[in-house]
């Protein structure tokens, strides 16, 4: 969120207010202090204490969407590890958050365009047997893909959806921060 402050606060320009960089950024440093020291005893605590702090520092429509997720995501998992296929249930209980709190479809040109088909890989793979890293890399790319797709969509969500027609032709800023949080665990993941 640091490195891509700048280009997702320049997206946010084009179709919103101009402030999804400063709250991305805002929000995960907040997080990345929280969790600094910690020593979590499950995987869940992790995430639903990143979503926690995602809410209370993020703000805007990102704030409740990227924290409820995190949070809704970290209850799913009670353990010290988490196995592809439980990582996959954790993921569709985070999209499942998304969709709850903010009843955008696929096609709305929203985070949901690049989560889904995320989850979608993810669980594909898992499926197929691959294991955590395979999986994740999967769910990045198919994330990049989505977040790509959101560029001739028009806006039906969100702060966006005011501009009716000319929020078609750039990407959208929260399928553009998904798309990173995805290629994030599969950096973390892959690095181990
Ligand atoms: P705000 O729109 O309040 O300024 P941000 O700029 O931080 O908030 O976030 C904008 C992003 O939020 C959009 O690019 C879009 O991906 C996402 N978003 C907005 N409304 C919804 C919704 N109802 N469902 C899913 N995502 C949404
Ligand atoms: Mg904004």
């Amino acid at each position: 969120m640091a490195e891509q402050k700048d280009r997702l606060t320049w997206l946010d320009s084009a179709i919103g207010d101009a402030d999804h960089g400063t709250n991305m950024h805002r929000g995960f440093t907040a997080a990345s202090a929280a969790l600094d020291g910690l020593v979590p005893d499950t995987v869940g605590a992790v995430l639903i204490g990143t979503g926690t702090t995602l809410l209370s520092f993020v703000g805007g429509a990102s704030g409740p969407l990227f924290g409820g997720a995190f949070r809704a995501a970290g209850q799913t998992i009670c353990t010290p590890a988490a196995t592809t296929q439980e990582l996959a249930e954790a993921l569709a209980a985070g999209l499942a958050e998304v969709t709850q709190i903010g009843a955008a479809v696929p096609g709305d040109k929203t985070v949901v365009d690049a989560w889904t088909p995320a989850l979608a890989a993810f669980r594909h793979r898992a499926d197929a047997g691959a294991d955590l890293a395979e999986a994740a890399l999967a769910a990045a790319d198919a994330a990049e893909e989505g977040m790509r797709a959101t560029a001739p969509l028009q806006a039906r969500r969100g702060r966006a959806s005011y501009l009716g027609t000319r929020s078609i032709g750039q990407l959208d800023p929260g399928a553009t921060s998904t798309a990173l949080i995805f290629r994030a665990l599969a950096d973390a993941v892959t690095a181990r």
